[in-house]
């Protein structure tokens, strides 16, 4: 527990507090927050952290992060993530990053599945990668709309080192 001013009074007030005891400001209720983090923990993290609610908690002005092996929130950074940015291995999010990317742009540095996929095996509506398969497909072998394109292959195949 740490102390955090009041955004109305700026009085400081617990960080788990329900309401500021000096001008009565509701702090929680005003939003649906909803913050897990499992006892245990691995390499320093928790096993599992559950950030729900805003991605910038009003009450701060700061970015919350969910961190942990297995991550969900707003921002998730995480062996296992989701969220609406998610980054680390295997990646669910409306912008993933991570070596298995789902999302609605995902970028995978394996594979990547998304609207927009970018990654070694990318399938999306757009997908560019060494092997993509989609709607508008570029890659060192490419199906979909669109035929390989022999300069972005190249490029593709110089960036994957592979043939
Ligand atoms: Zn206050």
């Amino acid at each position: 527990m740490s102390l955090v001013p009041c955004p109305e009074c700026g009085a400081d007030i617990s960080d788990r507090a329900v309401l500021c005891p000096h001008c009565g400001l509701a702090i929680r209720g005003a939003y649906w927050c909803w913050d897990y983090r499992s006892p245990r923990t691995l390499w320093g993290l928790p096993l599992v952290h559950i950030c729900m609610g805003p991605a910038i908690d009003p009450t701060t002005g700061s970015i919350r992060v969910a961190k942990g092996i297995v991550a969900v929130g707003p921002i998730a950074l995480g062996v296992l993530s989701m969220g609406g940015v998610a980054i680390g291995g295997l990646t669910f999010g409306g912008l993933a990053l991570g070596l298995v990317a789902l999302g609605g742009m995902a970028f995978g540095l394996g594979l990547a599945i998304g609207g927009l996929a970018v990654g070694a095996i990318a399938l999306g509506g757009g997908a560019v990668g060494y092997l993509a398969i989609g709607g508008g497909a570029f890659g060192v072998h490419a199906l979909g709309g669109n035929h390989p394109h022999p300069e972005l292959a190249a490029r593709i195949r110089a960036f994957f080192g592979g043939g």
